[in-house]
């Protein structure tokens, strides 16, 4: 019989004890740029995975501000093996090994239930909105499985602890520091550190280990979700082809097939693979038995004449995803050491795809937080005000993206609400570029004291789908709000729809963004946005 002494140094033995300054929980794109950015820094940091790449994540299709963010985040901590993936051109040209896709727009195509897309001359059922004026700066499709691992491996090159396959199962507040313990292939972990970022997803590791639960949605409603991988997924532009030049070729894009209750992505990358997937309201999941899966996929494409021609062919490489709840919201984002990434805090419907930007926004700001304060009172209320950004900014998106659902069978209005966002984003893209953030506060401009009213205001208006009097009023309300900081000749509704991305809109706009029109065409220039 052994003695006590002798199996606790057998326990430890079979521990691996690890004392960080971060622990990291999740491995994802999130969790891997903190480590790198902390490593950096001169951090002791260890990455924890559940899982083990390369592995399949959703959430694919980026924007103009996402890959700025990426831009800023690599230029801040020296990281030019991240600043390549932020453009089609220089990602192909240094990492062609990492398979992505080309995103030049966002192309929005309004449905009806069981019949075939047509359309007029007026493009009264599209929106096509060019996010870049050629390929080499385009943005991307991040095929997750090889992109996160290329950052998981940058991390652990940079000298993050890198542990998969690991099962947490505790976590706790020492008093001085965390404490996590969990089992990787029989062996007990243990982690210490000063301070957890959750990195891991929605309903994710500590919104669990700390039963925080999940908050209410306020605006959306509630939504399912089932997608996977195809390959042999047509091309839209031979289902139905455009009338004339589109602003860039309409597959090469976060393709948006939007009817009554719901709507496809499909996202196509540079290796035979297409993601492609679909959120509904219950009701229309319900409809069509979205919880069965492949079959309920099917049904749904029945009714979607077009889409079903687009996906005649098309197989699916892995099993369909069933997700009973897409968006999430949690109660509490920081603890006294440890805070969630917007990504662990809330997920909202990614009809916008505004899940990295909101990501990459927090990412920044919690490195900051955590360089340029120390525990205690002043790290307290720098988490606070982090955690009150997070909250809003994913409030402000869950209000606009849920007056978008209400309008689904409403395009004109949908895309008149759309242009909120488009012009949001497009300002708040060249005023970063011009070092002039802070004309565009907060995402979406929602810290602005008129647009942030406005962007609210007309998305709770635009929920009520309003009809007569009121609908012309909030039309012009709308363009009203949007015509400030509008750099992207969005009111010129001579375009039919169709935006392209042109120089001399950004030069036409120098006042509205406080410059002067030569230092819009610098930026032009150091940007690659001259054609
Ligand atoms: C259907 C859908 C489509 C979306 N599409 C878009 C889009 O096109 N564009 C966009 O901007 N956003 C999109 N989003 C949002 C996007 O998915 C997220 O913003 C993004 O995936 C967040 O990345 P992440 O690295 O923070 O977390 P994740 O990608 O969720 O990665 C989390 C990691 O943590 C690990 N993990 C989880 N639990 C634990 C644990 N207990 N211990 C250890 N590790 C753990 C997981 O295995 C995973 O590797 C979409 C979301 C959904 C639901």
């Amino acid at each position: 019989m052994p003695t006590l002494p002798a199996i606790n140094a057998f326990v430890r033995i079979m521990t691996l004890v690890v004392d960080v300054d971060v622990a990291i929980v999740g491995s994802g794109f999130s969790g891997a740029l903190c480590a790198l950015a902390l490593r950096k820094r001169g951090r002791n940091v260890a990455l924890l995975e559940r899982g083990r790449h390369p592995r399949f994540a959703i959430g694919e299709s980026t924007t103009p501000l996402t890959n700025l963010l990426l831009e800023e985040l690599a230029d801040r901590y020296d990281l030019p093996q991240v600043r390549s993936f932020s453009k089609w051109g220089t990602w192909q040209r240094t990492r062609p090994d990492v398979a992505c896709g080309l995103k030049r727009g966002f192309t929005f195509l309004f449905h009806r239930l069981a019949e075939g897309f047509t359309d007029d001359a007026t493009h009264a059922r599209q929106l096509l909105v060019a996010a870049s004026p050629h390929d080499d700066v385009a943005d991307t499709h991040w095929y997750r499985a090889a992109f996160d691992l290329a950052l998981v491996e940058q991390a652990q090159a940079a000298g993050a602890t890198y542990l998969d396959e690991l099962r947490l199962e505790k976590v706790g507040d020492t008093g001085s520091g965390m404490a996590m313990e969990g089992v990787r292939g029989g062996e007990r972990v243990e982690i210490q550190a000063d301070f957890v970022i959750d990195a891991s997803g929605p309903r994710g590791f500590l919104a669990n280990a700390l039963g925080m639960g999940s908050a209410p949605l306020r605006w959306l409603p509630a939504t399912q979700g089932v997608f996977s991988h195809f390959e042999n997924v047509g091309l839209w532009q031979d289902v139905a082809p455009p009338d004339a030049n589109p602003p860039y070729p309409p597959d090469a894009a976060a393709l948006h097939h939007v009817f009554p209750g719901g709507w496809i992505w499909v996202l196509r990358f540079n290796n035979g693979i297409t993601s492609a997937g679909a959120a509904l309201t219950d009701r229309v999941a319900a409809m069509v038995g979205a919880a069965d899966g492949g079959p309920g996929w099917d049904r749904l494409l029945q009714s979607l004449p077009s889409v079903q021609e687009q996906f005649r062919d098309a197989r699916p490489t892995m099993p369909f995803v069933y997700s009973p709840g897409v968006a999430f919201r949690c109660h509490q984002v920081v603890g006294e050491r440890w805070a969630l990434l917007p990504s662990a805090a809330g997920v909202i419907d990614p009809l916008l795809s505004t899940g990295f930007p909101l990501t990459l926004l927090g990412v920044a700001r919690l490195l900051e937080v955590l360089e340029t304060t120390a525990p205690g009172a002043e790290r307290r209320i720098a988490l606070d005000e982090y955690a009150r950004t997070t909250q809003t900014e994913l409030d402000v998106t869950e209000q606009l993206v849920a007056a978008l659902y209400a309008c689904m069978d409403d395009p004109p209005l949908f895309k008149r609400l759309a242009l909120m966002y488009f012009a949001a984003a497009s300002y708040s893209e060249a005023v970063r570029r011009l070092d002039r953030a802070h004309l565009a506060p907060g995402f979406l401009l929602n810290a602005h004291p008129r647009f942030g009213v406005e962007i609210r205001e007309c998305a709770g208006l635009a929920a009520k789908v309003p009809t007569g009097e009121p609908r012309a009023a909030l039309f012009s309300r709308i363009d009203r709000a949007i015509e400030p900081f509008d750099t992207a000749g969005l009111l010129d509704f001579s375009r039919r729809d169709w935006y392209p991305m042109r120089a001399s809109d950004l030069i036409a706009g120098a006042p509205k963004l406080d410059a002067s029109v030569s230092e819009v065409n610098r930026l032009l220039e150091r940007c690659g946005l001259v054609v």
